[in-house]
């Protein structure tokens, strides 16, 4: 069985929806509230364990309540959390507020995740053992290096998610074998507004780049080869939170598979078009059979 490591953020989200938000001191009466699992290290490792492969999640929660349901969400999923940590303190935490015209603001509060700025022991040798290791930037760039050159060593793929958007360093991009930005990382990065130009001025630093399009699809280039573009299936959206992260996970699960290239971005797509017709992230993720059927080569 293939074997993902996840190394990232874990986020109790904390969802108020109210018809327009607050103004600084203005008290509003809102409509609904929801605590829902989330982080992209934790969505990721929710979705290649749906997608069918055996996951192991490294990263940290608290010792409070949310860190307990944050692990729970985890294993119920299938992934393993026996490199998860519970420290002293909260768990990571993201405020947000949905108005009616579906804006939002959010205060993200990174808690235990904070705490994830180095390998622990025992994390190399479970990143070693797997087939990919899948990364974000939720948690201390040091962090994120560390995992990333920890699998180099072992020559164990490392997959980058670069969200959320930022100029990264030279290390990270050197210990990265697939980097799959959305439309908006791919030009901070780059600063090139253009995705195709966005991609291939990214293959300067990295050796293979997949950048999602949203309902459009995603585009992959590698150096040397003609570029690449799948399109996603056509369906009606009802929430895209964590279409993204959704696609890495199941892209991870499909390249591990060798999977040639297309295929691996069609499944992917047919992994991630399921997510986004259903409400919220994590739990919007499909399971391996859900794909496959609605897979098309
Ligand atoms: P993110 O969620 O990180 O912002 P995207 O919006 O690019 O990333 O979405 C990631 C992937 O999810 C896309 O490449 C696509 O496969 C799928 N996806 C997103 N939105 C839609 C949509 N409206 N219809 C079908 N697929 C979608």
């Amino acid at each position: 069985m293939i074997h993902i490591a996840v190394l990232g953020s874990t986020n109790m989200d904390l969802v108020t929806y109210v018809a327009k938000a607050p103004q600084r001191g203005e008290t509003v009466t809102g409509r609904e509230f929801r605590t829902i699992p989330g982080g992209k290290g934790a969505n990721q490792a929710i979705a290649a364990a749906r997608a069918g492969a055996t996951v192991s999640m490294i990263g940290a929660v608290g010792n409070d309540d949310f860190g307990a349901r944050l692990r729970d969400t985890l294993e119920h999923s299938g992934a393993d959390t026996d490199s998860l940590r519970t420290v002293e303190g909260q768990s990571g935490t993201a405020h947000i507020v949905v108005d009616d015209e579906g804006g939002n603001a959010i205060v993200v509060i990174p808690g235990a995740n904070g705490t994830v700025d180095h390998l622990s022991p025992g994390d190399e040798g479970v990143i070693a053992s797997a087939d990919a290791l899948l990364l974000q930037l939720e948690i201390p760039l040091d962090a994120v290096i560390a995992g990333a050159e920890a699998a180099r060593r072992h020559g164990v793929r490392t997959i980058l998610t670069p969200a959320p958007a930022q100029p990264l360093p030279p290390e990270l991009f050197a210990a990265t074998d697939l980097l799959v930005p959305n439309e908006y990382e791919a030009v901070t990065l780059t600063g090139r507004t253009d995705p195709r130009e966005a991609a291939i001025a990214l293959l300067e630093v990295v050796p293979e780049v997949v950048v999602t399009l949203g309902a459009v699809g995603s585009l992959y280039v590698a150096r040397g080869t003609e570029p690449l573009l799948v399109p996603a299936p056509r369906v009606t959206a009802v929430d895209t939170t964590g279409a993204g992260d959704t696609f890495a996970g199941a892209l991870a699960v499909a390249l591990a598979e060798e999977k040639p290239v297309r295929e691996a971005l069609s499944w992917a797509a047919a992994a991630a078009a399921l997510s986004v017709q259903r409400e919220g992230a994590s739990v919007s993720m499909p399971y391996r059979p859900e794909i496959e059927a609605q897979y098309t080569a």
